[in-house]
Order: structure tokens, then C-alpha cells, then sequence
């Protein structure tokens, strides 16, 4: 594209309408108002010719949005606008932009995952107003979605992190030697409770009605990292404010999650039946008949149907295989070893046991979490233990209070290790 100042008369031929008009030529002779006359005469020029590319290009962003993402511009609830960058000459350096077709391509991709409210295997963010940007999907394998930041931007976590920050009692279970599936309800409000309103809090075009979190699925041959899920229960709008329930599977990419999943037909099975029962909820809110009034009671159901999901995944079991050393050592990377070590300094002597039953030492931190170490130092797992379960734990002789060497002895050796 070439600029063109308004004293410039267009080169070459061109179409009647397009060409200056007379009083553009007669503008430089000096005569004030000749002058002003023909600047008003080349603005309306510029602008009839603005006016004609726009309708052209919202016309052909509209094209591109029914031919290849199978939308209809008619149907979309909200206006959509896009942003093009389109170099003039001569060419700014550095990266050239992608060229228009392809810009238009994009944006009009992310009208399509706005039209729809919703998009299977993402959380909507309330910032970006997009599943399409990078806040939408779990960063690792590992991690689970924890909720919004007050503006609204999704917010990950490890698994592991979400058990103990809700005390979660069977966060243990995932460092046993055959571990186990944990899997815990985070109801909607709690995943909300730092939004604000203005960014989506009272939203009902995307709502996240509850959650759970659930994990870990071992990790394929050729993976170190270990899978955590997200599976929410979703009440969105869809095309002319229709009301819609889905129970959404956030993780990664599908085939991603294949190798994961494969062979974990408990879990299939799990999903199954949440999957049937929220549809059954949807049809009872909404009935065929969009006319007749929406009955929103089922939606109670909501909760319940969670809680199912929840028992159903816990009873999948312990998981066959044994980990291998290097997996455990693998994941002792990712529990947070960080906390244990404050927890450790800050002990008082009565807060170290010694744990007959695993050979461990373990050491009482505040709000009731617990870390248990290798006499060697090394951090083995952190859970979260009311005083009576340690009351418990300590009557049945499992654990005993540690001795002066042994608490020594594993301050010096952690000291060493750092
Ligand atoms: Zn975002």
C-alpha cells in the first residue's frame, strides 16, 4: 500500500468517482477559501474511499468466518471488531506482520470460541475474554485450575498444592507406594471468590457451577510429568441466549492426554455417567419448547452430581503398578519442598515424630500441615493431619516423639543437602 498525501492527484487511470476533484487541483493557488473548499472536497474523497474498503473487509472477515469456521455473523451474540496491522511504505523493520488473509483468519477463529461461550478442554478468561489465550490451559501436566484472579485471569496450580491448602486428609495417599486416585469438590463460589464483578463474577454467559480436581494418572513411558485434571460443570448461553450444561474435561490436548488415560476405563466410566446426568439437568431446566419458562431447581442437582464424580474416581483404586524409585524421585521435585523447610526451622523439638511404620521422620507445621523426611534429609512427602489423627497415630505406637539425635541428625543432614 501506498500513502498518498491530498496534494498528490492518484496516478495513473482511474474510476470517475476516484479521481480528484477539480477544486483539489485549484487548492495550492493561494486563495483562502479555494483552499479550504478543496481540502473539504479531497477529505470527503478519502473518506467515501475508507468507507468502501471498510464494508469490504468487515464484508470479507464475514466470508471468512462462515467458509472456514462454519459461523454465521448473524448469530453472534455480541459485535466483534478486529485489529489488522498492515505495513505502508516503505516497510517498518524487524518482523513483517502476517499477511491480511491470514490476521483475518485468526481473529475470526476467536469470534467463533466467543460465539459459543464455551470451548471443550479450556476455562474462559474473564481478561482476555478468549479461550483462545494461553491462561485458558493447565501450563503442565501437573497442574489444575485453582480459580480467578480478581481480574479474572485463570489461575494453575500442582494438584498437590490444592489438597494442602484445603487440607485435604488423603493428599497422603498420593505418595504411597502404590498411590492412589484423590480426587476432591471445589464448589463454583470458591473458584470465583476473588473476581470481581466488573470482570465477570455475576456472569451466566460463562459459569463455572463447580469442579473437581483430581490426579495423579501415571505418566507414560517416555513422560516424567505426571496428569492432573479439571473436570467442571459449566452453565453457559448459546446461540439467542439458549441455556446450555456441559461437563467440561480441562487437561491437556487430547491426544496429549491419550497415553495417559489409556486403559483408565474407570475413569472413562466416571465420566460417562456425570456426562448423562448433567445432560438430564440441562433437559430439565430447559425445556424443548424455548417459549415456555426455564425451571432452574435441577440446577441444585448440580452439587450432588459432583460429589458422585468425586467417589466414583476415588474408588478407582490404587493404581497397579509400583513406582519405580526414579519416579519417586521424580516427583519428589515437584511437592513443595520449600514449605517443608520452613516448617522444619520453625519446629519446636515435640513437633518431630518418628514414624515406625515408614522409617521417616515427620515434622508438625502450622495450619496442620505435616512433612515427613528420610533420616538421610531428604524430603519424602508433605499431607495435611489434624492434632487428633496425630493423637491417634501416636496412641497406636506408629509414631513415637523423635529423639534428640534423631531431630539433630536431620537438621544437619537437610543443612548438608542445601
Ligand atoms: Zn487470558
Amino acid at each position: 500500500m501506498t500513502a498518498q498525501g491530498p496534494d498528490d492527484p492518484p496516478a495513473g487511470p482511474a474510476p470517475a468517482e476516484e479521481r480528484v476533484p477539480a477544486a483539489t487541483a485549484e487548492a495550492g493557488r493561494g486563495e483562502e477559501d479555494a483552499s479550504a473548499r478543496g481540502r473539504v472536497k479531497t477529505q470527503r474523497w478519502l473518506s467515501k474511499r475508507a468507507a468502501r474498503l471498510e464494508a469490504e473487509l468487515q464484508a470479507l472477515a464475514g466470508d471468512i468466518y462462515r467458509h472456514l469456521h462454519g459461523g454465521d455473523p448473524r448469530g453472534l451474540s455480541e459485535p466483534r471488531s478486529f485489529q489488522l496491522t498492515l505495513p505502508l511504505e516503505p516497510k517498518p523493520a524487524g518482523a513483517e506482520p502476517a499477511p491480511l488473509f491470514a490476521q483475518l483468519k485468526a481473529q475470526t477463529r476467536e469470534w467463533d470460541m466467543q460465539a459459543k461461550g464455551y470451548a471443550p478442554g479450556r476455562v474462559y478468561c474473564h481478561r482476555c475474554a478468549s479461550h483462545a489465550c494461553a491462561h485458558a490451559v493447565p501450563p503442565s501436566a501437573g497442574t489444575v485450575f485453582s480459580g480467578y484472579s480478581p481480574t479474572g485471569v485463570p489461575q494453575w496450580a500442582d494438584l498437590v498444592q490444592v489438597l494442602l491448602a484445603a487440607r485435604n486428609e488423603r493428599v497422603d495417599l498420593l505418595y504411597d507406594e502404590r498411590p492412589a486416585t484423590v480426587a476432591m469438590f471445589i464448589p463454583g463460589r470458591e473458584l470465583k471468590s476473588q473476581l470481581l464483578h466488573t470482570f465477570g463474577r455475576a456472569s451466566k454467559t460463562y459459569d463455572i457451577l463447580g469442579q473437581v480436581v483430581c490426579g495423579y494418572f501415571r505418566p507414560p513411558a517416555d513422560s516424567a510429568e505426571r496428569l492432573a485434571l479439571t473436570i467442571q460443570v459449566v452453565e453457559w448461553r448459546g446461540a439467542f441466549g439458549s441455556f446450555q450444561l456441559d461437563l467440561n474435561l480441562i487437561g491437556p490436548d487430547p491426544e496429549d492426554a491419550a497415553p495417559y488415560l489409556a486403559g483408565q476405563e474407570r475413569l472413562r466410566r466416571a465420566l460417562e455417567r456425570a456426562r448423562r446426568k448433567v445432560a438430564d439437568i440441562e433437559r430439565r431446566v430447559q425445556p424443548a419448547d424455548p417459549a415456555a419458562p426455564r425451571n432452574l431447581t435441577p440446577l441444585r442437582e448440580v452439587p450432588q452430581v459432583i460429589r458422585g464424580l468425586v467417589q466414583d474416581l476415588e474408588r478407582q483404586g490404587r493404581q497397579g503398578v509400583r513406582r519405580t524409585v526414579h519416579a519417586e524421585e521424580r516427583g519428589t521435585q515437584q511437592r513443595p519442598v520449600h514449605m517443608a523447610i520452613e516448617d522444619l526451622h520453625r519446629a519446636g523439638p515435640d513437633q518431630f515424630f518418628f514414624d515406625e511404620h515408614r522409617r521417616t521422620i515427620v515434622v508438625l507445621g502450622s495450619r496442620h500441615r505435616a512433612h515427613a523426611f528420610t533420616p538421610e534429609g531428604r524430603h519424602a512427602t508433605s499431607f495435611s493431619l489434624d492434632p487428633a489423627a496425630v493423637d491417634r497415630r501416636v496412641r497406636r505406637g506408629r509414631w513415637r516423639v523423635a529423639t534428640e539425635e534423631e531431630r539433630g541428625g536431620l537438621l544437619k543432614a537437610v543443612a548438608e543437602q542445601r
